[in-house]
């Protein structure tokens, strides 16, 4: 019996992508393994980051890197280091931003729920830009740039495909002219795999992936990357401070003037980092990195197959494949014709989480009477079981 039986749970076939509700991603059993190992010995926490930055850092092209909970934790622990660079009151005092750089700017067609994360640090965001034309989110650069100001911190720029804001190749060369890191939410931007390292090539001074998405690293873990003095601030925000200032690892820069003592538990620690999300993010990046954008879509087109063919024939539905511009994962696309296709579509959507097995389907276009089948999280049993049950629904 699996565990969740145990607790008197049922599973779920995930034919809805990397849906952190979900669990995320199934992890390999190389970093399993990893995670067990590493769980099996000590090793000093600082070390290991260390390391881990050096790994980051020459997968992404980035100075430096960092292994944090989430993409969601790191961009609030990036804009803790923009906030209180190595400044031990100012990160004393987080989230409390009195008299510190406490604005961050963003493109209005660029806000969305994750900016809590950055909220978090006590910040305040300030929008520029319309919601309507140029485009659904038009802003003009000079727009960005009259923005900043004495209590800029930072520009968020998420990858958002947003029609008429400023890319970020522009929203980074306006923000250097004044002196002001871009952070960069691409938590879900893999793959390609190339975007690992497009982001720090364009000009982003701090970038957050997921490491519990398509990575497939522990749900619990992500990457921050990006310049090695930002993320010595995020360190020290984020580690174990329960430190003497005479063994301290980092006591040189006591020493040298750099940090004026040794700052206290910080703003970071309650998105503390085991080394088992360490090494196990670690292994799944170097997986991830070493794998072939082409060689995936291939094998999720065939996982695909089976569910196509059962489905074909069947009247008052249309399925047709996809595969967004950016993103090089396919989906099988279910549009139900007629009236009330979206009441439909949810309903359907219920049908299956509450059948037997559960199967979860992307419900993101439901309203509009369409299902899509992702195809990240199947195996090509559970694949099979998707096309059988889905064929059972439709043919009513
Ligand atoms: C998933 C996601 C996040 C949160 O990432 P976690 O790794 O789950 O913290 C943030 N931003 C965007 C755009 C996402 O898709």
């Amino acid at each position: 019996m699996g565990v969740y039986e145990e607790l008197g749970l049922r599973t779920v076939i995930n034919a809805s992508g990397t849906l952190t509700r979900l669990g995320g991603s199934r992890m390999a059993p190389e970093v399993l393994a990893a995670m067990a190992d590493a769980a099996a010995s000590f090793v000093p926490i600082d070390d290991l980051q260390a390391r881990a930055g050096e790994i980051i850092a020459e997968v992404t092209g980035a100075e430096a890197g960092y292994v944090v909970t989430g993409a969601a934790a790191g961009l609030s622990l990036g804009v803790a280091a923009c906030v209180a660079g190595m400044d031990v009151a100012a990160m004393d005092g987080l989230p409390d931003t009195t008299g510190l750089k406490n604005e961050v700017v963003v493109q209005r067609g660029h806000r969305n729920a994750y900016d809590h994360a950055i909220r978090a640090v006590g910040v305040r965001m300030i929008e520029v830009g319309y919601l309507g034309y140029p485009g659904a989110g038009g802003t003009h650069p000079w727009q960005i740039a009259t923005a900043i100001g004495e209590r800029t911190a930072a520009i968020a720029c998420p990858i958002l495909d947003t029609p008429g804001t400023v890319p970020l190749p522009e929203v980074c060369q306006i923000a250097h002219e004044h002196g002001i890191p871009v952070i960069v939410d691409a938590a879900a931007e893999l793959p390609p795999r190339a975007n690992l390292r497009r982001f720090i090539a364009e000009g982003a001074d701090l970038v957050v992936f997921s490491g519990g998405k398509s990575i497939g690293g522990p749900q619990a873990s992500g990457i921050l990357a990006g310049r090695a003095d930002l993320i010595a601030s995020v360190a020290l925000q984020h580690q174990d401070m329960d430190v003497r200032p005479q063994t301290w690892s980092w006591r040189p820069l006591l020493d040298s003037g750099h940090l004026a003592g040794v700052p206290h538990q910080g703003f970071g620690r309650s998105m503390k980092v085991g080394r088992e999300e360490i090494v196990g993010l670690l292994t799944a990046l170097r997986r991830f990195a070493a794998g072939s954008d082409e060689e995936d879509l291939e094998r999720w087109q065939r996982r695909l197959e089976p569910i196509e063919q059962a489905l074909d024939g069947i009247p008052g539905i249309r399925v047709s494949r996809q595969v967004a511009a950016t993103k090089p994962v396919p989906s099988l696309r279910i549009a139900v014709d007629g009236e009330c296709a979206g009441r439909r579509a949810y309903d359907l959507v219920n049908r299956l989480l509450n059948g037997e097995p559960a199967i979860a389907v992307d419900q993101s276009h439901a309203e509009h009477g369409v299902l899509s089948i992702n195809p990240q999280g199947l195996t090509p049993d559970e694949a099979a079981t998707v096309a059988r049950r889905l064929r059972e629904e439709l043919r009513g």
